[in-house]
């Protein structure tokens, strides 16, 4: 179980001339728990910080404030000995998977380097794990004997899969690992994905913008706006009903086969500028329900008893959960 509490990045930006610098949350005050075999999706608009706290959650930055535990103990300070060895457990796949392979290694040496790195198994072992690995996402041993440019897409990405679980690791995070694909191939690569997590115990972050995949694989959605969760519950909840106007603006994005006369909610503007965040709820100046409140007062998150957590001054949420 991965769980990190009231998480927060920032980073200072030089001010011009004479200006002081400014300080930029990329990440706010996020708290989520990622348990075993379950999914969870994080969305939102390119920026709002879905791919930092996934590089948080992994130990690979530093928060300023806030902590992550993997199954009750805390991680230790990224780079320490105690922290390299957690690395085999914890593993990230990237949205380019080119970019992630070493361009002159042999896909099966690129699978196998994992294993020497973290000191694992005798060569045989290591062998054995590599062709387990290949075959679980369907990658033939001719295949695993060439160079990633000489794979398609989609194998290359498989490629990838096959490397972050061949340590077998406890927690993957995926950082928009379709959007470089065909649709086709999303399917294919998709189902590779769930298999692993069946047979692992995996539990998985999906980053993603694409809700028709996030629909097909996340047990849970998380919406981040501006570095914050704005609405957080089970899929099924927060697709069908979601109840932050982000969201649904988001959901109504997404064409349903079928639902005749789809009304596409047009957000107005662009986000605001992360330097200079708005004041009471961010979301205000793109928001058609904002009331005065909403112009002085950041909502809080708040549960209802289904497990649907929103922060927003006017969305009815029923019965709240008892705290
Ligand atoms: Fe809109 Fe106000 Fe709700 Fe923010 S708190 S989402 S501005 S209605």
């Amino acid at each position: 179980m991965l769980r990190c509490v009231n998480l927060s990045l920032s980073y200072r930006i030089p001010g011009p001339f004479w200006r002081k610098s400014t300080r930029v949350f990329a990440v706010n005050d996020v708290s989520i728990t990622l348990p075993p075999r379950q999914t969870l999706a994080l969305v939102g608009e390119s920026g709002s910080g879905k791919s930092t706290t996934g590089r948080l959650l992994l130990g690979l930055e530093t928060p300023d404030a806030g902590y992550v535990m993997l199954n009750g103990t805390r991680l230790p300070k990224p780079g320490t000995r105690r922290w390299q060895k957690l690395r085999k457990r914890l593993q990230l796949v990237y949205q380019s998977p080119l970019a992630a392979l070493d361009a002159r290694m042999k896909i099966s040496d690129a699978v196998r380097e994992p294993l020497a790195i973290h000191n694992i198994g005798t060569p045989q072992e290591r062998a054995l794990k590599v062709g387990a690995a290949l075959e679980a996402v369907g990658l033939t041993l001719e295949q695993s004997s060439r160079y990633p440019h000489e794979l398609s897409g989609g194998q290359v990405q498989r490629a990838v899969l096959a490397r972050a679980m061949v340590t077998e690791p406890e927690v993957m995070v995926c950082d928009e690992p379709m959007s470089a694909l065909d649709v086709s191939v999303q399917a294919q690569v998709m189902n590779t994905l769930l298999e692993m997590q069946k047979r692992m115990r995996m539990a998985i972050l999906f980053i993603s913008h694409d809700l028709r995949l996030v629909r097909q694989i996340a047990h849970e959605v998380a919406v981040m706006y501006l570095g914050r969760i704005v609405e957080q519950g089970p899929t099924e909840l927060v697709l069908h009903r979601p109840l932050h106007p982000y969201t649904r603006a988001l959901v109504s994005a997404v064409p349903v086969i079928g639902a005749r006369g789809q009304q596409r909610i047009v957000l107005a503007g662009d986000p605001p500028d992360p330097s200079r965040p708005p004041n009471g709820c961010p979301f205000h100046p793109r928001c058609s329900l904002a009331v005065d409140r909403c112009r002085v007062d950041r909502p809080a998150l708040r549960t209802s008893a289904e497990g649907q957590s929103v922060a927003c001054h006017v969305a009815e949420i029923g019965a709240e959960a008892s705290r």
